[in-house]
């Protein structure tokens, strides 16, 4: 049996815990799940093939709380001893799985891409930010991975179940809650990076914060948000929270307007799930051309407004 550890956005399952379950139904013929907080998912946990759901609720671990969420996880993996605990490839999936590892002195491998199974498995993982791929072995009764984000593409089961609640009220250690989330500030604006169906980037070439604002304007009129590189937080021209990479935030958008970005591979491994990609850069050789579905060489200051008042005058008539 192979058991995923599923992490929540709102009231549904996050995008990267189905992930790790279409990746588990690969691996095992039984899959089971652990989910904080969310026993309403349960009918959509069966549309991916679960079978059981072990639903901890306590009010003290509402909110993020990774050690003290780990030690549900190894609670429950005691008492049905699974061949593999799986989670997304998120922060908060490898922290999770990091302090699974730690606490059961198991070996954990984080990011996956191929498990080929065995009394060991063989994983292939991604490493550097997605610059190479390792092939390693995995020993241990139970194996810890995470799955790479957006490695695959969530798939519900060809027959869904109806599965079984497992209630579960844990009992959880004081030094376990020394680090958990205790309240929360919204950013301004509605629409989170990781989410936003268009990003519209800016890298350095944007030239300033103040530039940024034609960028702000095409994100709004697309419904979508902006992301940056990282040259652009260390300039301090935008927060990191907005940062686009391997050291920020991975995006999955239907579209990813990339403007006065070269397209580092620090920054592609964080959106290269983009489904289409407008790249605007005033160098025909820049990097990010050979990942771009379109581009326009040229200076954004004069193609971003020039966008912006085209999507105006149609949106007019
Ligand atoms: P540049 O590389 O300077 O590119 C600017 C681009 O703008 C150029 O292509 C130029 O032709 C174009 N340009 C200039 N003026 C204009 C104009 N007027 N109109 C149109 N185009 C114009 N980077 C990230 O982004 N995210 C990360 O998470 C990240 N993590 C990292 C982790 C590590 C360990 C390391 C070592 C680096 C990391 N980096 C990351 C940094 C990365 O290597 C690059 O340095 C960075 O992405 C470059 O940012 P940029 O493309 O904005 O700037």
């Amino acid at each position: 049996m192979i058991l995923v550890w599923v992490d929540l956005a709102g009231p549904e399952p996050d995008m990267m815990s189905l992930e790790a379950l279409t990746f588990a139904r690969g691996i095992g013929d039984s899959v089971e799940a652990v989910v904080v907080a969310g026993e309403d998912v349960a009918s959509r946990l069966g549309a991916f093939g679960v079978g059981t759901v072990h639903a901890v609720s306590d009010d003290l671990l509402a909110d993020f709380a990774p050690a003290a969420w780990a030690q549900c996880v190894v609670d429950i993996m005691d008492s049905l001893l699974p061949e593999a605990v799986l989670a997304g490839g998120s922060d908060r999936g490898n922290e999770v799985m990091a302090h699974v590892a730690a606490k059961t002195g198991l070996a954990f491998a984080a990011n996956c891409v191929e498990v080929e199974t065995g009394d060991d498995y063989v994983v292939t993982r991604m490493r550097w930010g997605g610059s190479l791929l390792e092939e390693a072995r995995l020993s241990g009764a139970t194996k810890l991975l995470t799955v790479a984000p957006h490695s695959l593409a969530p798939e519900e089961a060809p027959a869904p179940t109806d599965p079984i609640v497992n209630q579960v009220t844990p009992v959880i250690a004081e030094e376990d809650l020394r680090v958990r989330v205790t309240g929360r500030e919204a950013p301004e604006g509605g629409v989170s990076l990781a989410d936003a169906r268009v990003v519209v980037g800016g890298g350095r070439g944007v030239g300033s914060a103040e530039g940024f604002r034609i960028l702000d304007d095409l994100a709004a009129l697309l419904g979508g948000t902006v992301g940056v590189s990282r040259a652009v937080t260390s300039l301090g021209w935008r927060p990191h929270a907005e940062q686009v990479g391997q050291t920020g935030t991975r995006i999955a958008p239907d579209l990813y307007i990339a403007c006065g970005i070269s397209g580092a591979i620090q920054h592609i491994v964080g959106c290269k799930a983009a489904k289409k990609i407008l790249a605007i850069n005033t160098d025909p050789d820049a990097p990010i051309l050979a990942h771009a579905d379109y581009a326009v060489i040229g200076d954004l200051h004069a193609v971003v407004p020039a966008i912006a008042e085209g999507i105006k005058r149609a949106l007019a008539t």
